[in-house]
């Protein structure tokens, strides 16, 4: 954990395919000043119109994390932002030229990556942690999530499939940069083929491939090389986790538990979390209350 904000150092860019549109698309992350979180800016549209990436923000989680305000939508931003939780960038600004990012290879290596090319640049000011002081919980049809107080950021993650080659799967870290890089990052998305199928006839998943997703069919990993970890799938259900999870603005001292949560899940447990002010407060790493 970091005493104060950092950005990056210099701007960095990539290009790669929107995976629901299929178009290609650029993004160019720049050095932000301190306070001002994680903002997107739309180049493509007439004036330049941005959002910041806040739970307040969110308009849609059905298939991916959609932010939007004034007239601007960026879609499928929690890969990226579980880079900047990751890398511990807590001021950015992201500038992309279509409304949805860019798959890369459906995880947040290329990101991670892009933003460690970067360099990082600490800031003045503090940076404010929302400190967990009891425990808060929200289930649902067998869906859990839960936060209880801890001196760190740990993230536990279950997924229970009812297929041969997931099963029950569970993950546990304490999130800084390094476990992130090693553990987390480089864990794929995935997908059934016929789910696949489905998409593309509906007019989604169109830049979808094996190039950027775990795509399974039957009992078998399609991709060529198979997984990247035996539990490629529960980690990406945690890498997921911090993209959305960042969405509330501040870093997490606690300890999160999520059983079966999605990205439409874990955004109604931060709607609640964070309505309920006796279950937190926000302070800087050496405690002072601001
Ligand atoms: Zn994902």
């Amino acid at each position: 954990m970091k005493p104060h904000q950092q950005t990056i150092l210099t701007p960095v860019s990539c290009s790669g395919v929107g995976v629901h549109s299929g178009k290609t698309v650029n993004l160019t992350i720049k050095p932000a000043p301190v306070n001002q979180g994680i903002r997107f800016v739309r180049t493509d549209l007439p004036g330049h119109p941005g959002v910041t990436a806040h739970f307040n923000n969110v308009v849609d989680t059905s298939l991916a994390t959609v932010i939007g305000a004034e007239g601007c939508i960026v879609s499928t931003v929690e890969h990226l932002m579980a880079g900047f939780v990751g890398m511990s960038i807590d001021n950015a600004t992201v500038e992309v030229d279509a409304y949805e990012l860019p798959i890369m290879d459906g995880s947040a290596g290329p990101f991670t990556q892009l933003i460690k090319s970067a360099g990082t640049q600490p800031q003045e000011g503090p940076k404010c942690y929302f400190k967990v002081t009891k425990t808060i919980s929200l289930s649902e049809n067998g869906k859990s999530v839960t936060i209880h107080p801890a001196d760190e950021f740990r993230l536990t993650c279950s997924i229970v499939y009812d297929h041969p080659l997931i099963g029950t799967q569970t993950c546990d870290f304490t999130i800084d940069s390094l476990t992130f890089e090693k553990e987390i990052c480089s864990a794929r998305t995935f997908g059934f083929l016929e789910e696949v199928e489905l998409m593309k006839r509906y007019g989604l998943a169109r830049g979808g491939s094996l190039d950027n997703a775990v795509v399974i069919d039957g009992d078998q990993v399609l991709n060529e090389g198979g997984l990247r970890y035996p539990d490629e799938f529960v980690r990406h259900k945690a890498l997921d986790c911090l993209g959305d999870f960042s969405l509330i603005g501040m870093p997490i001292m606690g300890h999160v538990v999520t059983s079966k949560s999605g990205h439409a899940f874990n955004h109604a447990f931060l709607e609640k979390f964070f309505d309920d002010k006796e279950s937190w407060n926000t302070c800087t790493l050496t405690c002072e209350s601001v």
